[in-house]
């Protein structure tokens, strides 16, 4: 665990106990500091009730507190907990701003920060990768993984290779990254912002925490990313500014787990931070071929029949999807949920792609509606449905795809049980022979 000398004596209140609520009172318990705690659960708040005073941060007298810590699911611009810590005058703040006041006491060590709305969690995975291959002592953090408090110290030399969330950002003021990585900006959790471009202005804000002599890359050429771009290159303060958005790099078919226009975009921005980082081509290269991606992210989860069933259950907006069906040339598509917009507009530039689509959830009929002028569409309502009637009218050679361009929310507890539901799916055609029976005709 990450203790500091930072914390002794100070006094913190934690809002919510679940898994980076309790490495934090942990942490900072054994760092010494004075705790007040709460969670709606009974059974975690008596679980810490040794090494904290049980109260309400709500309804306690918080003036005079050093911070309250809350966990970034807890929704700042509606939660009275905002009021509360402007009345006391205490500020909020979340776990990565703690790991940040706790640097200095940690071994000599470098910080990756990676945000943008998608590729976060893969580029992260790979980042790590990269450096584990290369030698270099690296852990992953923030929104991927265990939270960072409850990891041990990296020996001298350390990377800590942290995947930043918006609402992560907007609980952190110091975190002052060796490399900072935006890797693009898209309309999305516009129920937690005022609207766009307080979203992206929260994504914004890792760079202004960034010291002069460190890196800032940029991956992407849409708009917010290149105001958030324009901006610092307009202040002159970082030295170091990286626009990744218009380089290539060769081999992709030799990375079988970063496949489609969006995981070169990963890689093109993973390689330009382990760069920055001094890791040299000899060494990153080979780890390109080795990464074996995440589950759920264009997961190759079983081939049968010449047919690849590809799990990227996490697209849960049309701009993850819109490059997932960039990746192959002939997709059965199974996509729907809960809807974040009533556009498809960024998957539209792939549909020559799509052989047939499925549709499924509660977007189902309005996608229905939006493709129907472009490629085929069957309404399946069920994910096990739309597998089964994606398999029996695949032929060899073509890609069975979830990429459902929606959250999940509707039909699943989150985008994990989706693709769970879908591996389990395309096990029972596989095992049922199902596949190839009927043959749709392909419309190119
Ligand atoms: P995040 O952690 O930001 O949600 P993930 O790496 O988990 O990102 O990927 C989420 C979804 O977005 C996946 O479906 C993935 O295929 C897609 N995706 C990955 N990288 C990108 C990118 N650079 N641009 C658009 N979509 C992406």
């Amino acid at each position: 665990m990450i203790v500091s000398p930072a914390f002794a004596g100070k006094r913190y209140a934690i809002l919510g106990l679940a898994r980076s609520g309790m490495a934090v009172l942990e942490s900072l318990h054994a760092s010494g500091a004075e705790l007040l705690a709460w969670d709606n659960r009974e059974e975690l708040r008596d679980s810490v009730a040794d090494k904290a005073l049980i109260a309400d941060p709500l309804e306690s007298d918080l003036s005079g507190y050093d911070a309250i810590v809350v966990s970034p699911g807890v929704p700042l611009n509606t939660h009275p907990i905002s009021q509360k810590a402007r009345l006391d005058g205490v500020p909020i703040v979340g776990d990565i701003e703690l790991f940040a006041r706790a640097r200095s006491a940690l071994p000599p060590h470098r910080v990756v920060g990676i945000t943008g709305t998608n590729g976060k969690s893969t580029t992260t995975a790979l980042v790590h990768h990269i450096l584990i291959s290369a030698g270099v002592p690296a852990v992953m953090g923030g929104n991927i993984g265990l939270p960072i408090l409850s990891q041990e110290p990296l020996p001298a030399g350390g990377v800590y290779v942290l995947e930043l969330s918006s609402y992560q950002i907007d609980l952190t003021e110091s975190l002052d990254c060796d490399v900072a990585l935006l890797l693009n900006i898209s309309p999305d959790h516009l129920d937690r912002y005022d609207d766009f471009d307080g979203y992206a202005a929260s994504k914004a804000r890792l760079f202004d925490m960034l010291g002069a002599h460190h890196t800032a890359i940029f991956a992407s050429a849409d708009d917010k990313s290149r105001l958030a771009l324009q901006g610092l290159l307009d202040l002159a303060r970082v030295e170091g500014i990286v626009d990744t958005a218009s380089r290539n790099i060769a081999g992709q078919p030799d990375w079988p787990s970063l496949q489609g226009p969006h995981n070169l975009q990963n890689a093109i921005a993973a390689v330009a931070v382990v760069e920055a980082l001094g890791i040299a081509e000899a060494q990153w290269r080979p780890a390109l071929e080795s990464f074996t991606g995440l589950p759920h992210r264009m997961e190759r989860v079983a081939e049968s029949g010449g047919v690849l069933f590809v799990n990227d259950s996490k697209a849960t907006n049309p701009a993850s999807t819109g490059p997932a069906l960039g990746a192959y040339p002939k997709i059965h598509w199974i996509l729907g949920g809960l809807p974040k917009s009533d556009s498809l507009a960024e998957c539209e530039p792939f549909y020559q792609n799509v052989v047939r689509a499925y549709t499924i959830g509660e977007a189902g009929p309005l996608f229905g509606q939006l493709l129907a002028d472009h490629v085929p569409v069957e309404p399946c309502e069920m994910i096990l449905t739309a597998v089964q009637r994606a398999a029996a009218n695949a032929r060899p050679s073509e890609v069975i795809l979830l990429s459902p361009a929606c959250a999940s929310f509707d039909q699943f507890r989150d985008f994990e049980a989706r693709g769970n539901c879908f591996r389990c799916a395309v096990q029972s055609v596989i095992e049922s022979g199902m596949i190839g029976t009927e043959g749709a005709e392909a419309t190119g």
